[in-house]
């Protein structure tokens, strides 16, 4: 069994580092954004409860985000583990995790500097034409500033702007220090340096998860 929780500043490769995971491993990712969508759109009991609250503007409670993932580990894929993305957030759902009876293996921390999360979000370019994506340094267009597909202008993304990516870390460091404490107390925790190439850090991953 291999029952993993994942967490990771933005920009830290979470995404990426999951999707290898689950083919390696041969688990599935679960990211709870994605199961609220499906449940919802299913029409399961606790799909249209979350609707009802998400309808209201307000945000899905515990205890039904809960049981949407107590249901999804039941199923048949989860036999051999399971990849948690996105859950838990708050030591309240680690709490309820718990509760549950959802025994955890390892809670992977995919740990980068801040400057270092700025530097990649705030590098990257898009293509207002056709979403073709770039990076100043890391995947630069042969001319600075211009799609090499179809030639328009390069623009950055609000959300990749210094001041959206800082404050986007605040909360994140803010929100996930508690839960980080409460795993490291249990002995759960696993940091894994994120700073390096996509291969070295699934290396890292493979050297906890004991199955390189
Ligand atoms: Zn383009």
């Amino acid at each position: 069994m291999l029952r993993i929780i994942m967490l990771g500043p933005p920009g830290a490769g979470k995404g990426t580092q999951a999707k290898r995971m689950a083919q390696k491993f041969g688990i599935p990712h679960i990211s709870t954004g994605d199961m609220l969508r499906a449940a919802v759109r299913e029409g399961t009991p606790l799909g249209l409860k979350a609707q009802e609250y998400m309808n209201a503007g307000g945000l899905v409670p515990d205890d039904v985000i809960i049981g949407l993932v107590r249901e999804r580990l039941a199923q048949k894929d989860c036999e051999k583990g399971f990849l948690l993305d996105g859950f838990p957030r708050t030591v309240a759902q680690a709490e309820a995790v718990d509760e549950a009876g959802i025994a955890i293996d390892h809670v992977i921390e995919l740990a980068v500097p801040d400057d270092d999360v700025v530097v990649r979000l705030t590098g990257r370019r898009i293509c207002p034409n056709c979403g073709a994506l770039y990076h100043v340094t890391l995947s630069p267009p042969k001319q600075a500033g211009v799609c090499d597909k179809c030639g328009t202008a390069l623009i950055t993304r609000d959300d990749d702007k210094e001041e959206t990516v800082r404050n986007r870390l605040r909360v994140y460091h803010q929100s996930t220090a508690p839960l980080v404490a409460f795993y490291e107390a249990k002995g759960l925790l696993r940091r894994v340096d994120a700073t390096g190439s996509v291969d070295d850090v699934f290396k890292g991953i493979l050297d906890i998860t004991g199955e390189a």
